[in-house]
């Protein structure tokens, strides 16, 4: 049993008061660093498709492969552009980043269409254009670098930035990884409780009047990286979430235009 009853309870408390107001939640679901097909990525599209999400995959451009493209033709997936190379550009003892605020605009620049015309040839049109910063961080100043270089939706972490126009928010909100000190999974009740605060704060600031909620809840993994444990937490969240009135999932193409 990867979660007992208990650490569950706060999480089945809101989604059952967001129910009981008629509202309805809209979580969605992005995978990071794909690169090639692999038993792992097998996996997760298992899961996914086992509850009838398709979920967002980040493509890493400079690293994937042709194999992907085809694989992804057959599976319920989207793709986006993750970065570039997702290569560290930080100066040392910052945190990692592709795109810190040292890099040129004219650098950026040129690793956001280098990354473009790798996804073009990898999936041509079918990709979203959608822009996944790596590590989820992204010099603010780049920003405005997003429309012109074909970015009509951008995905980081958390609260939502400051975007130019013509560019959508789909963030993420949940990250079920420990990085640091050691990679491992962060463990059952840590993303429980995160979750249950996430559903309610958007729990509270709904107005049921048209009973939905305007920000999607993110759920973001890494295939690669996940052990056993994490795994068997995906897969026991999501058929407990999927059996809530108040869940719905969606794909990002849902609450994007
Ligand atoms: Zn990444």
């Amino acid at each position: 049993m990867p979660f007992s009853r208990s650490a569950l309870q706060p999480l089945t408390e809101e989604l059952s008061r967001a129910a009981d107001q008629g509202l309805s939640l809209p979580f969605w679901w992005r995978d990071d660093d794909a690169v090639h097909p692999s038993s792992k990525l097998e996996r997760l599209i298992a899961l996914t498709d086992r509850f009838g999400i398709r979920p967002l995959l980040a493509v890493i451009p400079a690293k994937a492969s042709p194999n992907l493209a085809n694989w992804l033709a057959e599976a319920n997936a989207d793709a986006a552009q993750h970065g570039y190379a997702h290569a560290n550009h930080a100066a040392a003892g910052s945190k990692s980043c592709e795109f810190p605020d040292r890099l040129s605009t004219e650098e950026a620049r040129n690793l956001l269409h280098a990354g473009r015309r790798r996804m073009d040839a990898l999936f041509g049109r079918a990709w979203l254009p959608i822009f996944v910063p790596p590590w989820n961080r992204f010099a603010e100043r780049h920003c405005a670098l997003l429309p012109a270089c074909g970015f009509k939706v951008y995905s980081g972490f958390g609260d939502a930035p400051t975007l130019p126009d013509g560019v959508q928010p789909a963030n993420v909100h949940i990250d079920i990884m420990q990085w640091r000190p050691e990679r491992r999974f962060l463990g059952a009740e840590v993303c429980l409780a995160a979750l249950a605060r996430e559903v309610a704060r958007r729990r509270q600031a709904s107005s049921s009047q048209n009973g939905t909620i305007a920000a999607p809840l993110g759920l973001m993994t890494h295939h690669l990286v996940h052990d056993e444990e994490a795994w068997r937490f995906l897969e026991r969240l999501v058929e407990h979430l999927s059996g809530m009135p108040a869940v719905r999932w969606r794909s990002v193409v849902n609450f994007v235009s």
